[in-house]
């Protein structure tokens, strides 16, 4: 898919945090200088829905933050003109069978492993992340397709439930796919992202209009390419593309809104979708805790920690950026941890030589810089990490470690997403909990100790809607029939699971009320006129009550 030159060695000199944009633009940086082929991006950027009258994009590489691609914007027009085409092709899918409609989310999971060198290169040159981290969102995207290809019809069945009067009343509830599912999305896992809501809203027998982020647009592109060769018919799943208006005007076109971002955005995206009355499923940020206890295996949480510090160079949703250490195994804890962040390797490979890749754009590294500034002008210390690596790539930071973060600072209550973690120390379970609800956020929590069953214990009173016990992020958000999303201000409603494909569906109740020409029908018992049918009614639910009937 591209051609390519080997990035040269380097060590840090962290002399480029202020460079100027201009010159962060300079193809001739030194570094890997990847480049799409033009017949790589034409067929993709041939799929946006888009007139060209909105402008244009340029998204840059982060390794060298030399250009990517050129595509044009989409227009409010576009957007309308994409809800119309997707909403005209759903009422065909809705009424494909669910087996069928399952089938292309099967093919689509072979698909994306076979294609995967393809699909990996693309998300790495548009977010900068190591490949490995690429390959969370691969085996993501495969697990998630898999999952909803096998169970989505199970979760979308027809169920009887019990009617209002035993015998006399025949309920069922039936899932209605909502119509047209706009999903927004945001930069950091952008194959993941596109589909981890599109596809449970695609086996109901709903349509997707997806928004990416503009810099990660192609790897959108990519996955509608995939769908498309799994089967997908025609307008099911289409991609605009631009910023937070053309996000916007997706989210006055469709029937559901499934957002992921920062929690600043999601307020907008909720309070618009109120107006609108449609439903919403927020996925936003997290400030993620990872406790110790003191009968922890330390050496296996230093390494897990490690993991779930800097993966995608720290820039994940469920990532852990508060590091809360029982005083027990603290120092023995940082001995191992210390070192290992220390030894973690940077590089701009599109090979798995590197555990840790790029920040994705100047904007990050200001925000991890002015986090890591903070902290230390308050007192925090540097146990590992706090420069800017510009001799690997312009928004290269190291893995940093810091402790004695005062509470006042920056870092110890809003998301960096960054490479950026803060150690504490606390003298008990108890303490550690006070100090992991300690944020406006809940998202994710981790919990290490030998002993599962106190791991369970200490997660009923962790308010965050994935607790990991010996591990960090990974074990919840790959358990896809397991539900993933925010307490608190970290969202609303869930992702994977029976509830992630519920969320794209109005449920309907069709009860048929039974013995009508037998004269037992409601209209029957309220003939008999007075008080009677009150009674009657009374002592029926009276029956009821003794047979302990719902
Ligand atoms: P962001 O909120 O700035 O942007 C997200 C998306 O929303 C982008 O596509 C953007 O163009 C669009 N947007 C911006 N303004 C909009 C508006 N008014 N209406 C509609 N759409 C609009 O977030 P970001 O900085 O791109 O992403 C990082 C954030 O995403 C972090 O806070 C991270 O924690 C969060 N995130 C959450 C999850 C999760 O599953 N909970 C996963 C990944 C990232």
């Amino acid at each position: 898919m591209t051609s390519s030159s080997t990035p040269p060695p380097g060590g840090p000199d962290g002399s480029r945090a202020g460079a100027p944009d201009d010159e962060l633009l300079d193809p001739e940086l030194p570094g890997a200088t990847y480049v799409l082929e033009p017949d790589v991006v034409a067929p993709l950027v041939a799929r946006l829905v888009t007139s060209h009258a909105a402008g244009s994009h340029r998204s840059v590489l982060p390794f060298t933050g030399a250009p990517l691609a050129a595509f044009a914007l989409s227009s409010v027009d576009d957007v309308a003109g994409a809800a119309d085409r997707a909403r005209s092709a759903q009422r065909r899918w809705a009424r494909v069978p669910v087996r069928e409609r399952a089938d292309v989310l099967l093919r689509l999971a072979d698909l994306v492993l076979e294609r995967q060198s393809d699909g990996l290169d693309l998300v790495q040159m548009e977010s900068g992340k190591s490949r490995r981290s690429a390959f969370e969102e691969i085996g993501d995207v495969a697990q998630v397709a898999r999952h909803y290809g096998v169970r989505g019809p199970r979760y979308l069945a027809d169920r009887r439930v019990p009617g209002m009067l035993p015998v006399l009343s025949g309920a069922r509830v039936h899932r209605r796919p909502v119509g047209v599912v706009g999903v927004i999305a945001p930069w950091n896992y952008p194959l993941t992202l596109a589909l981890a809501e599109a596809l449970p809203a695609l086996v109901a027998g709903n349509a997707v209009v997806l928004k990416p982020d503009p810099q990660t647009t192609l790897t959108a592109l990519w996955a509608a390419e995939l769908l498309e060769a799994a089967g997908l018919p025609e307008d099911l799943f289409l991609v605009v593309a631009g910023g937070g208006d053309v996000g916007a005007a997706l989210t006055d076109e469709v029937d559901h809104i499934a957002f992921t971002g920062s929690t600043a955005t999601g307020r907008k995206v909720a309070a618009r979708a109120g107006e609108r009355l449609i439903g919403a499923t927020l996925e936003l940020g997290g400030k993620n805790p990872l406790y110790v206890a003191a009968d922890a295996d330390v050496t296996a949480a230093a390494r897990g920690a490690a993991r779930a510090c800097f993966s995608s160079t720290g820039q994940l949703c469920v990532s852990i950026e508060r590091i809360v250490l029982h005083e027990a195994v603290a120092d023995a804890f940082c001995e191992e941890f210390v070192p290992l962040v220390r030894g973690l390797r940077l590089g701009t490979g599109l090979d798995y030589t590197a555990d840790v890749g790029s920040l994705t754009s100047q904007a990050q590294l200001d925000r991890v810089v002015a986090h890591v500034d903070d902290a230390l002008s308050r007192g925090a210390r540097v146990l590992a990490g706090g420069v800017h690596r510009s001799d690997v790539g312009p928004w290269f930071y190291a893995p940093t470690v810091l402790d004695d973060v005062p509470d006042d600072a920056t870092c110890a209550r809003e998301e960096t997403f960054g490479p950026v973690v803060s150690i504490s120390r606390v003298a008990s379970d108890e303490e550690a909990v006070r100090v992991m609800n300690d944020s406006d956020l809940g998202l994710n929590a981790s919990v290490w100790t030998r002993d599962v069953a106190r791991g369970r214990r200490i997660a009923a009173e962790v308010e965050a809607g994935t607790v990991n016990i010996n591990d960090g992020y990974a074990v919840s958000f790959g358990s896809v029939a397991a539900p993933m999303g925010g307490f608190k201000s970290s969202g609303l409603g869930r992702r994977h699971g029976r509830e992630g494909v519920e969320a794209m569906t109005e449920a309907q109740s069709v009860v048929a009320q039974r013995g009508v020409s037998q004269g037992l029908s409601f209209d029957a018992l309220y003939a008999l006129g007075g008080e009677l049918p009150s009674r009657v009614l009374t002592v029926a639910l009276g029956a009821m009550r003794r047979l302990r009937l719902p």
